[in-house]
């Protein structure tokens, strides 16, 4: 079964930048994807939350979109520091990453939780991006395939369908390392991720839902990884902090 997925470049900035940073570049971004008629790819950013409102307003009518870096699980409530889905909604956000690494490890994330977040982000009108991904040690114990479709069964909201679900393979030992996975190892797991999908949600929806790869992804390694049939887009971390930098993985898309 063939089904063309439309690619996605997302950029996670994670804790990263001031307001004056932050501006300049969603602003010019956004001054690049005007300029295209057709893009062939959506492109989404993912600022800290103080400045998704600057953010906003520097992408409007761009066709760059507002993604949040998470969410909580509950629509309000006594829960001091989060933010709910509802309100990112409310502010212009159209996806939220969810179960990042980083919040697995940080905040002992578990995939029941992540798995909340994401029914929380849909039942608020948003998509999700649900990360999943192994470490060094499990993959070097050869355990990388089970500990994948593992989160993927504990994580995937039960709403999941192509439309409002996007996943994001980031092997932990890839992120903010610089070593990035093969062409290999990537298309290897992806097509494990799709194949877990098939069983959950049904071959035909699996076959739309978007798989991105995340980890060190860059200009000079971002075409081959891709232009694997597997590989829907990326989520990127470093790389995303510099809009040419953004920009040209996302002119790699063929
Ligand atoms: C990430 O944070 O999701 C990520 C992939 O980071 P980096 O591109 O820096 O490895």
């Amino acid at each position: 079964m063939t089904t063309t997925r439309r690619t996605m470049i997302a950029g996670n900035w994670k804790m990263n930048g001031l307001k004056s940073d932050g501006k300049k570049l969603a602003s010019a971004l956004a001054r690049r994807m005007k300029k295209l008629k057709k893009p062939n790819f959506e492109m989404v950013i993912c600022p800290p939350y103080p400045l998704l409102g600057l953010a906003s307003e520097a992408i409007k009518a761009s066709g760059v979109k507002l993604g949040a870096q998470d969410c909580h699980s509950a629509t309000s409530g006594a829960h001091t520091g989060d933010v709910s889905a509802e309100l990112l909604k409310n502010i212009g956000c159209k996806t939220a990453i969810v179960g990042h690494s980083e919040r697995r490890t940080d905040h002992g994330e578990s995939d029941a939780l992540v798995k909340a977040k994401a029914e929380a982000a849909i039942g608020a009108g948003m998509s999700v991006i649900v990360c999943i991904g192994e470490t060094l040690r499990q993959r070097e114990s050869g355990r990388a395939m089970s500990v994948n479709r593992k989160q993927l069964q504990g994580s995937l909201p039960d709403s999941a369908t192509a439309r409002n679900t996007v996943i994001a393979y980031e092997p932990v030992w890839a992120i903010g390392t610089g070593k990035v996975a093969t062409p290999e190892q990537a298309q290897e797991v992806h097509a494990v991720i799709r194949r877990e999908l098939a069983k959950m949600i049904g071959e035909k929806e699996a076959d739309k839902v978007r798989i991105l790869y995340g980890g060190s992804m860059k200009p000079g390694n971002a075409k081959e990884l891709l232009s694997l049939p597997d590989v829907d887009g990326g989520l990127i971390g470093g790389a995303a902090l510099n809009a040419d930098d953004f920009w040209a993985i996302a002119a790699s898309v063929d």
